[in-house]
Formats: C-alpha cells, sequence, structure tokens
C-alpha cells in the first residue's frame, strides 16, 4: 500500500499490478528474444525520385513461436525503459550491416533510440561495425527524433558530428510531433527530414495537415534536406506531395514492411 499521510492508504489498483506483470513479462520475451535468435529485420521500400538505388527502412519484429510476428509497439517502450534497447540496437545496425555488405546497391534506413545515440562508446561501436562489414557507409541512414535529442543537446550535437564523420547518413523521424524547436533544429548536422505519418493521413483534406506539411517541405528546402513522408497509402497523397516536391515517399500504397528475403535475393 501507498501512504498517503494519516488516515489514507491507498492500495495499488489492479491495473497498476497487471501492468507490472506485463512489463515483466515482455523483459522477459526480449531477453529471450536476443538470446534465442527471435528478432527479425523486415524492411519497407522507400520510393525516391531520383536514381534507380533501392532503399528500405528496417523495422523490427519478434518471430514467436506460439504468437507469430510481434510488432514493436507492444515491446519498444519497455526496451527503452529497461535498456534493453542498447544490446537490441547493437544487433539491428550489425544485422544492417551485414545486408549492406551483401547487396552493395541496397541503401537502408535504421531506426536508433535517443538513449543509444547518448552512449558514450556509441560512435565507437558504430565505427567497429563499418570496418568488419565492408559496404559505402553513406547507404546507412539513422533514423531519430528530436524530442529527447534536444533535451541533451550538446551531447547529442558532438555525436551526431562524429557519426557524420563516419559518412553515415542522419535523419529526424516522426519530425512534427515533437518540440522541432527550430533553432536548434538548424545547428544539428542533418541530411533528412522524415513527416510524421499522422500529418500524411489528413492529406490532401484537412487544412491543419496540409499547411503544416507545405511550411516543412519549405524548411527543409531552406535547410538543404530531404524530405521523406511516411504513411502513404493512397494516389491522392502521392500526387499532392510530388507536386510541392517531397523527395521520397514510404507507406503501405509501395509496400508493407515484409521480412528481408521477400524483398532481396536470397544469398547463396
Ligand atoms: P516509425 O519509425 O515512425 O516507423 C513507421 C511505422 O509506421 C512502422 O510501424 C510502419 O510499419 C508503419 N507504417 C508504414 N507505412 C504505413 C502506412 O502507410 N500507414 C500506416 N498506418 N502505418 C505505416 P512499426 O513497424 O510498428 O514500428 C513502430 C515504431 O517502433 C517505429 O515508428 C519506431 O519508432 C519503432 N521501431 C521499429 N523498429 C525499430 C528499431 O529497429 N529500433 C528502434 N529503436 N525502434 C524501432
Ligand atoms: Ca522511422
Ligand atoms: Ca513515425
Ligand atoms: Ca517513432
Amino acid at each position: 500500500a501507498k501512504n498517503k499521510g494519516r488516515g489514507s492508504v491507498s492500495w495499488f489498483t489492479s491495473d497498476m499490478v497487471h501492468s507490472v506483470v506485463e512489463n515483466f513479462e515482455v523483459e522477459s520475451l526480449l531477453e529471450r528474444a536476443l538470446n534465442q535468435d527471435m528478432f527479425r529485420l523486415f524492411l519497407q521500400p522507400k520510393v525516391c525520385q531520383r536514381g534507380a538505388a533501392r532503399h528500405f527502412e528496417v523495422l523490427l519484429r519478434i518471430e514467436h513461436e506460439e504468437r507469430g510476428i510481434i510488432s514493436p509497439e507492444e515491446f519498444i517502450d519497455i526496451a527503452e525503459s529497461t535498456g534493453m534497447i542498447l544490446p537490441i540496437g547493437t544487433w539491428i545496425l550489425e544485422e544492417a550491416a551485414r545486408l549492406l555488405s551483401q547487396h552493395q546497391d541496397l541503401h537502408v534506413s535504421v531506426n536508433v533510440s535517443v538513449q543509444q545515440l547518448l552512449q558514450e562508446n556509441f560512435v565507437r561501436d558504430l565505427a567497429c561495425i563499418l570496418q568488419s562489414y565492408r559496404f559505402d557507409p553513406s547507404h546507412l541512414t539513422l533514423e531519430m527524433t528530436e524530442s529527447l535529442m534536444i533535451a541533451n543537446f550538446d551531447l547529442a550535437l558532438a555525436q551526431l558530428h562524429d557519426i557524420r564523420a563516419l559518412n553515415v547518413r542522419l535523419s529526424i523521424d516522426d519530425f512534427g510531433t515533437g518540440y522541432s524547436a527550430l533553432i536548434y533544429l538548424k545547428q544539428l548536422p542533418l541530411d533528412e527530414l522524415k513527416i510524421d505519418k499522422t500529418f500524411i493521413a489528413g492529406i490532401p483534406h484537412e487544412a491543419n495537415a496540409t499547411s503544416l506539411v507545405e511550411f516543412i517541405i519549405a524548411m527543409a528546402r531552406h535547410l538543404n534536406l530531404i524530405v521523406v513522408a511516411e504513411g502513404v497509402e493512397t494516389e491522392e497523397q502521392v500526387k499532392w506531395l510530388r507536386s510541392r516536391g517531397c523527395d521520397c515517399l514510404q507507406g503501405f500504397l509501395f509496400g508493407k514492411p515484409q521480412r528481408a528475403t521477400d524483398y532481396l535475393d536470397e544469398l547463396n
């Protein structure tokens, strides 16, 4: 029981107990997934105007023997709050590097949690991976959200500069949903900006969404950044986004996240 002062004692609600048990279950699932090789990299195509290069975003899944494919929505928050995202994140980067070394024309984007980025040894580990798996480092893009980055601005900025020095590309994910303090954004060494799918969903009919997306595209132009729209589901959105100069499009219309082997030739 939690003691709220004299005469008033409140008990944990069954909801709280339930969530403690649930968190514990997810945590042990994550440990087992790492130890027993249950994580899978899924790929979703990213369609860019110029060039014939093949671009994909890497999206994590767990393949469970009874439950089938488990979505990151069920485990990513707990992976972050327990620190499990660190070993998992290293595994993802290494697997992505393996794919890049096996397919020299491939480009992939990998989601990196800000917690990973703020680890002191993150850049050194990344450099080691680049050395062990041979590929053009500019074929790897790291996607990160901006909010926690701004809370630890100096460290994040130093890390981003070191990553850029390795020729790895940097992208800001879920753009528009966080603080998006423009004064900070301007200082970050970025290559790309990804507009969150909640805004794309409002195109072309919702005035708030369309004006915000137009503003983001104009700002990206001004900062010399590639603009990517995520969550593109209709031809109408494609037409609207292309006519306004959005560089790359991603969404169910072009392809759902699938096993890497569904999109890439099996190597012998
Ligand atoms: P995100 O990075 O913003 O990824 C985009 C999400 O939108 C993905 O969900 C993707 O499957 C989904 N999506 C793609 N196209 C469409 C569409 O046309 N319509 C709709 N409604 N949704 C679409 P997913 O795969 O469930 O991933 C959810 C989140 O989990 C990701 O959001 C990312 O924040 C996190 N995540 C996924 N993989 C990783 C990873 O390897 N590392 C880390 N740190 N986080 C990851
Ligand atoms: Ca992403
Ligand atoms: Ca997003
Ligand atoms: Ca996200």
